[in-house]
């Protein structure tokens, strides 16, 4: 590796794909300017992603630095069911992490290799008090958009009035954001939220937000421009994204998938361009049973080819597998194929596909956004409902098919067949491509060598230097 050690960075993750993802992105965008970037998450996880990713022993080079890999014991068995319920298990991973973790920085400082920054994703606030305790600097990668960010952190501090028991459809209007209906806030926030320990997860973070001396978002300053200034007069936000693109490595192999991806790629060539719908619907949402057969005939009546991601609920989840209806592959015949897992950036930039219905899950959102892809939003929770509303009404870029899983209805096939018609042809699907295109255009431009989110991960990295050093 050169002479001159390189700086290293030590990246923590909490195990679930939409924050290995981003943080893993951010690392590989790290270490493509000159870093050695440690990636490491619970082993639980770890043992699927060596699996699925190709992943190796020997740090990969990335650009001009390296991205290794190092899991974790999360202190229980393999197979213990409990890592699937939140509230027990956020506090074991605390609890073992602020053991652990301090005795792998010592290991690596023995070894000559110290760590300079440590920086974690949501879920997991503890990192930074380690962080402190070792007197090394941290930052934390926020996986959402910085609406919501802001949302979360008018919420916690109180600063606007929020839906209550009291009042439970009331508008909210946050600063610099366009007024909210009471379904559009990030559903965790509401007061019958069935989700409330992902409430307390996310929330966890903000507790120590003043510790982090810098904030990485996974958005770039042109998409939320008002917001991002208003926000970082509050707290010490540099917006990097979109993490998926990286000029400096552009073919970068590294991956964080947990499932090996299905190879679809061969049959979306074969598919005439601008004729494929990709539906899927990220790596937790899981839609009711009634949902799916509505999809699947609304989709087969529509006319249009199709890929769907069907990906099996963890065993642990209490979910029942999902099945398609009765003879719904025999129909679509060569017109759809439906798989575990996909190659979703590869997918959404295939020529091919014409349309995503998505979750809208914030991943999903930049990656539909920065490729260029209009969406049917069909958000169900938490900041999903509100990355539909930015995705339809202010970047203008998807009709939506539904309002999120609070609203309690089955979308019939019509309307889904009706959603794809106008995602696909006619004014309003020619209207959201061109303003997608536009997207991502300015996505583009904000990674490039000058661009806003390229300052700023150059600043962020020249700062880790400079602290390095100190
Ligand atoms: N993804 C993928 N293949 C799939 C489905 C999803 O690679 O078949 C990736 C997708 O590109 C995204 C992540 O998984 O980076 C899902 O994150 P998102 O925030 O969209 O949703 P979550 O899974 O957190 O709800």
């Amino acid at each position: 590796m050169g002479s001159q050690p390189l700086v290293h960075v030590f990246l923590v993750s909490f195990p679930g794909q939409g924050h290995v993802n981003p943080l893993l992105r951010l690392g590989k965008r790290l270490a493509s300017r000159g870093l050695l970037v440690t990636f490491s998450t619970p082993e639980s996880i770890g043992k699927d992603m060596r699996k699925a990713s190709n992943i190796g022993d020997e740090p990969t080079p990335v650009g001009d630095g390296f991205i290794r890999f190092e899991f974790f014991e999360d202190g229980w068995a393999e197979d213990e069911p409990r890592r699937q319920d939140l509230d027990q298990y956020l506090p074991q991973l605390e609890r073992v992490g602020k053991e652990l973790l301090p005795k792998i920085l010592e290991k690596h400082k023995a070894e000559l290799r110290p760590v300079s920054c440590l920086i974690n994703n949501p879920f997991i606030p503890w990192v930074s008090d380690v962080a402190e305790s070792l007197g090394i600097p941290s930052a934390m990668l926020w996986v959402q958009s910085c609406a919501c960010f802001s949302s979360y952190y008018h919420f916690y501090h109180n600063l606007v009035p929020f839906p209550s028991e009291k009042a439970m459809e009331i508008d909210i209007q946050l600063p610099c954001t366009p007024l909210l209906k009471h379904d559009e806030i990030p559903s965790f926030l509401y007061p019958t939220t069935p989700y409330p320990f992902l409430r307390r997860a996310i929330l966890g973070q903000y507790k120590n937000l003043s510790k982090p001396f810098c904030i990485l978002m996974d958005t770039f300053q042109e998409l939320e421009p008002e917001i991002l200034n208003y926000m970082s007069k509050i707290c010490p936000i540099k917006p990097v994204g979109p993490l998926f693109k990286n000029p400096k490595a552009p073919n970068s192999t590294v991956r964080g998938d947990f499932i090996k991806a299905d190879n679809c790629i061969e049959w979306l060539d074969s598919k005439p361009p601008g004729s494929v719908v990709y539906i899927s619907f990220g790596s937790v949402v899981y839609l009711k049973q009634k949902q799916i057969n509505e999809i699947a005939n609304g989709v087969l009546d529509s006319g249009l080819s199709f890929l769907w991601v069907m990906k099996p609920p963890h065993k642990d989840s209490g979910y029942e597998l999902l099945v398609l209806p009765d003879g719904f592959l025999e129909k679509a015949g060569d017109n759809g194929r439906v798989v575990q897992w996909s190659p979703q950036e590869q997918v959404l930039a295939h020529p091919s596909v014409a349309c995503f219905v998505t979750h809208c899950g914030w991943n999903s959102s930049m990656e539909a956004l920065s490729i260029g892809i209009p969406v049917v939003a069909f958000p169900q929770w938490g900041d999903q409902v509100t990355d539909a509303k930015y995705l339809v009404d202010v970047f203008k870029v998807g009709i939506r098919m539904c309002r999120g899983e609070a609203e309690d209805r089955i979308i019939p096939r019509e309307e889904v067949a009706e959603c794809l018609r106008q995602a696909t042809s006619g004014a309003k699907a020619a209207e959201m491509k061109a303003n997608a295109l536009r997207w991502k255009k300015a996505a583009e431009a904000a990674v490039a060598e000058g661009g806003s989110s390229d300052r700023n991960m150059q600043d962020f990295v020249d700062e880790v230097i400079r602290r390095a050093a100190v």
